[in-house]
Parts: C-alpha cells; sequence; structure tokens
C-alpha cells in the first residue's frame, strides 16, 4: 500500500513539472528563447516601447523628409526613456521623461502638437500607470498644461485623487509648481487646417474612409490621410517594475468636454508587474468601450495568454468587432515588446538591454 502510494505521488509530480515547461506558443519574440517542445523565458533586464499614434499612414503620402523627421523625434524620445533605464532609473520616469520629448514637438497629437476641437480650441488629456502599486494619475480637458502626463504624475503622487478635469486639473498643476502656458502655445497652422478640413467633410455629408470615425479622425495635411496622433510609453525597469502612460489632443472637431480613451485607466493606459503596461491609440470611444488596456492585461492574467496572444485578441478581433481601430503598444513582464495596431501603419520604436533600436511607421 505505501509503495502504491508513493508511485501515485511520483507519477503525479513528473506530470506537473512537464506542464509547466509546455507551452504552445511558437512565435519567438524578444527575449524568448525556444526549443522544440518547451519555452524557456529569459528575462530582459530593461526594455521601453513607445508610439506617435496610428492610423491610415501610407509610405506614398509620406515624403522622405517628413518621415526622417518622425523617426528622428521617436529615436530621441525613446534614448531618454533607455538612458534612464539603463542607469537603473524607474520606469514611471523614463514613461513621463519619454512622453515630455513627443509632447514638446508639434509632430505628434499631444502637447504642443495637440490637435483642435470643434470650438477651435485644444483640450489635452493624459495619463500614467506604476505597475508595482497599480497607482494612476489622470488628467482631462486642460488648456493651459504644457505637459499633461507631468500633471497625471503629480496627481497620482501628490493628490488623493486619481483623475482631475478642467479648470480644476489646471489649478492643481499650477499649486504643483508645473508648467503652465497660454492657450495659443498650442496653436498651429497644421492642426487648425486639419480641423476645417474635418468641418467641411462633416457639412458636406462627406465620408472620405469607410469607418465614421472620418468626420473625428485626426486629418494629417502632411501625410494626406487620417491618423490617430496620441503618444504613449511602456517601459520594464531593473527592478522588474512596469508603468505605462498616454498624452493626447484627443481627436479632431470632438466636442464640448468630450473626454477620450487616454486618460482612463483601464482603456487608454494600464500597467500590472503581474501581467503587463500598455498604451492604446485610437478611436477612443472604443477603447473605452472595449477597456482595450486592462483587457489584455486580464487576458495575460486570467487566461494565461501571452502578450501578443492577448493583444491580438483585443486589437485585431475585440476593437473591430465593435467598429473601431487603433492599435497599441506594450510591454510584459519579461521585457518582451509587442506593437499591435488594425490600422495601415503605427509610429513606433522599441529599445532592449542590448541597446537595439527599432523604429517603424508602416504596416510591414
Ligand atoms: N485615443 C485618442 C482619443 O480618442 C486619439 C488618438 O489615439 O490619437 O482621444
Amino acid at each position: 500500500m505505501r509503495y502504491y502510494i508513493l508511485f501515485i505521488f511520483l507519477f503525479y509530480t513528473c506530470f506537473s513539472c512537464s506542464e509547466l515547461v509546455s507551452n504552445p506558443d511558437n512565435t519567438i519574440e524578444n527575449n524568448k528563447v525556444e526549443n522544440s517542445n518547451s519555452t524557456e523565458i529569459t528575462k530582459a533586464e530593461f526594455a521601453i516601447i513607445i508610439h506617435g499614434g496610428a492610423g491610415t499612414i501610407l509610405k506614398e503620402n509620406m515624403t522622405p523628409e517628413l518621415e526622417a523627421a518622425y523617426k528622428i523625434k521617436l529615436e530621441e524620445a525613446i534614448r531618454v526613456g533607455h538612458t534612464i533605464l539603463k542607469n537603473g532609473g524607474s520606469s514611471i520616469d523614463a514613461v513621463q521623461k519619454t512622453i515630455n520629448v513627443m509632447e514638446d514637438s508639434p509632430l505628434f497629437n499631444a502637447g504642443k502638437g495637440a490637435v483642435f476641437t470643434n470650438a477651435e480650441t485644444n483640450e489635452l488629456d493624459a495619463s500614467i500607470m506604476d505597475g508595482s502599486t497599480l497607482n494612476s494619475g489622470a488628467s482631462a480637458g486642460t488648456t493651459t498644461v504644457k505637459n499633461p502626463i507631468n500633471l497625471a504624475r503629480v496627481i497620482m503622487e501628490n493628490s488623493p485623487h486619481v483623475m482631475m478635469a478642467g479648470v480644476g486639473a489646471e489649478r492643481y498643476a499650477e499649486e504643483q509648481g508645473l508648467a503652465i502656458v497660454t492657450t495659443d502655445y498650442f496653436f498651429t497652422e497644421r492642426r487648425l487646417n486639419s480641423l476645417h478640413r474635418v468641418k467641411e467633410k462633416e457639412a458636406n455629408k462627406e465620408k472620405t474612409i469607410d469607418t465614421e470615425s472620418a468626420y473625428l479622425d485626426f486629418y494629417d495635411t502632411d501625410i494626406k490621410n487620417y491618423k490617430f496622433g496620441t503618444v504613449g510609453c511602456a517601459a520594464l525597469d531593473k527592478s522588474g517594475n512596469l508603468a505605462a502612460g498616454t498624452s493626447t489632443g484627443g481627436m479632431t472637431n470632438k466636442r464640448y468636454g468630450r473626454i477620450g480613451d487616454s486618460p482612463i485607466i483601464g482603456a487608454g493606459t494600464y500597467a500590472n508587474n503581474n501581467s503587463c503596461a500598455v498604451s492604446s491609440t485610437g478611436w477612443g470611444e472604443y477603447f473605452i468601450r472595449a477597456m482595450v488596456a486592462h483587457d489584455i492585461s486580464a487576458l495575460m492574467q486570467y487566461k494565461g495568454l501571452s502578450l501578443k496572444e492577448a493583444a491580438k485578441e483585443v486589437i485585431q478581433d475585440k476593437v473591430p468587432h465593435l467598429g473601431g481601430d487603433g492599435g497599441v503598444i506594450a510591454v510584459d513582464k519579461n521585457g518582451i515588446m509587442v506593437a499591435e495596431f488594425n490600422t495601415t501603419g503605427m509610429y513606433r520604436a522599441t529599445m532592449n538591454d542590448k541597446d537595439e533600436l527599432n523604429i517603424s511607421i508602416y504596416k510591414d
């Protein structure tokens, strides 16, 4: 009888060990080493991924000069965060400082380059999340805060709240000593032209692409097409902490007080050390309804999906099924990075702990 119990015990022990090492996922990612029947995850020391918006971005509509300008700015931004991480800094610092570079550039729909609302104003949204504590901060509809991601961070760290909006959020930014600008700081001719163009199409009930978002997307006169230009960053630091942040001007022609997904924790931004860090860009209404960023994390946590599988399920299936479009960038707790989008392009870049830099704009 004793031998029988011992045999049963050994049998179950061996069986459960082999379950632990086998993995049906065949994708070879950044830091994943694979052989025929098992997958060994090699944890990266640190990793960083960014986006500058997704959309109908086609090479034939892009000049070499503009493409170069985007790539230079994406590289400048990601190197800021990468240096912080390499020197042992926190993922939350890396995310904030990387986003600041893109917020200060007129190329992206965030900070300086924010799109115009229907009333020809600029109303900015941002959020940030710390995956080690699930602390998060968000600001919505501000018109005078130079770098909304900085406001999101002080709301997270110095206030008892998660989200503040409008004049109250602006007042808090002032109290916290953040850089305040006059509203004309956000004026750019290019974005105003985009608004006029979208309004014209709206007045003529004319759609230029096959979705309703033609009335709301950010029409970029330079790339002669529609895109979302929000910026975002997700990072893993040497202490194993994940963080993500997102900053945006929202959508061109948005109405009275409209808030998109970018400042919504779980939709535009999410980070959890147990799964991944995610930043979204796309048609915000759908990203809120699909709870995109949290859904990716939840699929990993509760269903055991890999980051790639989870991002694919949400971006290629759930969001388009509802009628929305866009994409995400994300990094998991092992430093595996994924950029998933259902549009023709997404401005994006990655850097790993081997200093390898990758910048892409189009689908392939
Ligand atoms: N998601 C943003 C919004 O709906 C737009 C963008 O990604 O550019 O406000």
